[in-house]
């Protein structure tokens, strides 16, 4: 039996029969729009042999687009109702059993996962959407790459290059783990209700070697933070701050790393920040 996937009113049922009224808190605004869901999936080049994780997979209309293609899964909901009706909608459109694991929890807060996926595919919550792909990328290196569906804004920043406008903290912990681009847009009216911001799509694939350890990566971002945390100063600055030592001494660590100590944070690559972790770890 192949899977079919939810139709608009179908979800409005379901949630009518959960009692779920979408909150804002949670970030959920469901996609009851079958061609944006298959759009999402096919831009994250999903196929049966792929292990997926998908974060707030909500009523499942983007879950079962996912299991459409044959691969398996496990979805990371925090909203009990939700994750707990997710293997009932599942079972009756067509899903074999075992090719989906749901996980009733906060995504945030997961530290383990099972079937090591190699693919992030969601449509993430907007107050967390950056946090969770952060925690995702640190702690389950199996995944390799990913499509998300976030607010624009924060995919423009996700994919920013140094030097332009949107360039920020997100934007060079993003690149720690690989490459980031804009694969599309998606219209606010196929989300039901319909959000006041409007949505990309990000994908990424990560790096094929480690960039650094983890104490590496922790003094990095622990830079990255004060960089642009203060960002009207100088490099500088910054750095002097978080050392609790004076400009002079930021200087000489600068100048080591070979970065100038006049830059500003939106000026640096990863490399850059990750080249002064090494020289104050050295
Ligand atoms: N994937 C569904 C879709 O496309 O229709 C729902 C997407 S909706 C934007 C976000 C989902 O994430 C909601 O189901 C919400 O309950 C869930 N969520 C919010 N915060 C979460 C968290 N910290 N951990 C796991 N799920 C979360």
């Amino acid at each position: 039996m192949p899977v079919t996937l939810l139709g608009a009113a179908e979800i409005r049922a379901l949630a009518g029969e959960l009692d779920v009224t979408p909150t804002k808190k949670l970030g959920q605004n469901f996609v009851v729009d079958a061609n944006s869901v298959r759009k999402i999936v096919h831009v994250a080049r999903v196929t049966a042999t792929d292990r997926v994780v998908e974060i707030g997979p909500g009523l499942g209309s983007l879950t079962l687009a996912i299991l459409e293609t044959g691969a398996s899964m496990v979805a990371v909901e925090i909203d009990h109702r939700l994750a707990a009706r997710l293997p009932q909608t599942a079972a009756a459109h067509g899903v074999p059993d075992g090719a989906l694991t749901v996980i009733d929890a906060d995504a945030l807060r997961i530290l383990e996962l099972p079937g090591d996926p190699d693919v992030l595919v969601a449509n993430l919550p907007y107050n967390v959407s950056v946090p969770v792909l952060l925690h995702f990328l640190e702690h389950f290196e199996s995944l390799k790459r990913g499509v998300v569906m976030v607010q624009a804004e924060v995919g423009e920043r996700l994919a920013a290059a140094p030097g332009s406008k949107v360039y920020g903290s997100p934007s060079a912990k993003a690149a720690w783990y690989g490459s980031w681009r804009l694969a599309g847009t998606v219209s606010r009216q196929v989300f039901w209700p319909v959000p006041n911001v409007d949505s990309v799509l990000v994908a990424f694939e990560r790096d094929a070697s480690t960039r650094g350890s983890e104490e590496e990566r922790r003094s990095t971002f622990r830079i990255i933070d004060a960089a642009f945390g203060q960002r009207r100063k100088m490099l500088r600055q910054a750095l002097a701050s978080v050392l609790g030592g004076t400009a002079a001494e930021a200087s000489g660590i600068l100048e080591r790393a070979g970065v100038a100590p006049t830059a500003r944070g939106e000026e640096l690559r990863i490399d850059d920040f990750q080249r002064i972790a090494q020289v104050l770890g050295s």
